[in-house]
């Protein structure tokens, strides 16, 4: 590996061109590193990469490939002397995961252990896993702290997370490796250019791209799972966290790869504040000047009652705090909504 400085490392991307990984993208090049991308476009497309090269006005790699094949994925890290890996490419519809298992399995699992693989051939040290508060399972302990047990999943999905950090886990014992686990709260919201953002396949499955596509007529009606919940307007709580501030946090876990000892850390990303799924309706409505047909329906299977993160110790730590709230978020969400439709 090449002797590096921090703003000049070259940082290979799994899945860049996704919802995450692209804004993470613009934040990487932004603080100045090279970055590398590897997306397979089974969940985006590559004008994504183009949008990309619009706001920052700096180009990048970009190979199309499955990160599970693992001799191409080696092969584009020695072409491009890659110092660290940020890796989001997996499959995250928790629903589908319910459906099929063994999808979710191969390519969630497989792909790590490619990207592992290559990390050992390579002597790369430094990685940045995609996590998800969903390691917690039905929690009841908000703000919850990254020392809360980790539980049984609720989905395929969630099994493949957990697994995945159980991956790391073994693998930094037995190598001098860097690895940061980001368990992510609930990402929403868009580039403030409205040029990336997310791009949810047929239905939504979530609260903040099913709230756009109603209010651009899409979709009739939004229906809010339950309203008999113990929270203070008997709607499901959860942590919404702005896409661009996430992104920024692997910006600052990269970072503290480089300079951290070896082993892996893992982090909560979240705002810390819990908001209701009823608050953010309203916030929707006010910071938007509009108004959305929606009702109240049964309690979704599976849905936790209320979490939100104890985000301190990404704070202390990586140096991290989230900074937008939720009128950047609906604001955000709602262009990125309205350029698509
Ligand atoms: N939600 C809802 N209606 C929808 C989609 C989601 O009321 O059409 C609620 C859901 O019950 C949960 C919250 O919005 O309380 C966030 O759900 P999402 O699927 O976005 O993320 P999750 O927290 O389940 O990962």
């Amino acid at each position: 590996m090449r002797a590096t400085a921090i703003l000049m490392s070259t940082i290979l991307v799994t899945g860049g061109l996704g919802y995450i990984g692209s804004h993470t993208v613009v934040e990487l090049q932004a603080a100045g590193h090279h970055v590398v991308v590897v997306d397979n476009l089974s969940n985006t497309n590559a004008e994504v990469a183009d949008r990309i090269n619009t706001i920052t006005n700096t180009p990048f790699a970009f190979h199309k490939l499955d990160v599970c094949d693992t001799e191409a994925l080696a092969q584009v890290i020695q072409q491009h002397e890659v110092d660290g890996i940020i890796h989001f490419a997996a499959y995250k519809a928790v629903g589908e995961s319910v459906e099929q298992p063994i999808k979710y399995y191969q390519n969630n699992i497989n792909g790590l252990i490619s990207v592992q693989d290559c990390m050992k051939r390579f002597d790369i040290k430094n990685l940045v896993f995609s996590s998800s508060c969903t390691v917690y399972g039905d929690t009841k302990e908000s703000p919850i702290t990254e020392d809360q047990p980790i539980v049984q999943a609720i989905s395929p999905y969630g099994t493949t997370k957990i697994i995945g950090e159980q991956l790391l886990a073994d693998f930094a014992q037995v190598t001098d490796t860097r690895i940061v686990s980001l368990r992510y709260f609930n990402p929403v919201g868009a580039h403030k250019t409205a040029l990336i953002g997310e791009l949810p396949l047929g239905v939504p499955n979530n609260l903040v791209p099913y709230i756009t596509q109603t209010a651009a007529g899409i979709r009739k009606k939004l229906t809010i799972f339950g309203r008999d919940y113990n929270t203070p307007d008997g709607t499901n709580i959860r942590d919404f966290i702005h896409v661009v501030d996430l992104a920024k946090a692997h910006v600052k876990a990269i970072d503290f790869c480089e300079t951290n000892t070896f082993g892996l850390e893992v982090f909560n990303i979240g705002t810390g504040v819990g908001h209701s799924v009823l608050e953010v309706v309203n916030a929707f409505e006010l910071h938007n000047k509009l108004q959305l047909n929606y009702d109240f329906g049964d309690r979704r299977a599976g849905d936790v009652e209320q979490i939100w993160a104890d985000t301190s110790k990404a704070k202390s730590v990586l140096g991290w705090e989230s900074e937008l709230g939720l009128e950047e978020m609906m604001q955000s969400a709602w262009n990125w909504q309205k350029q698509l439709s």
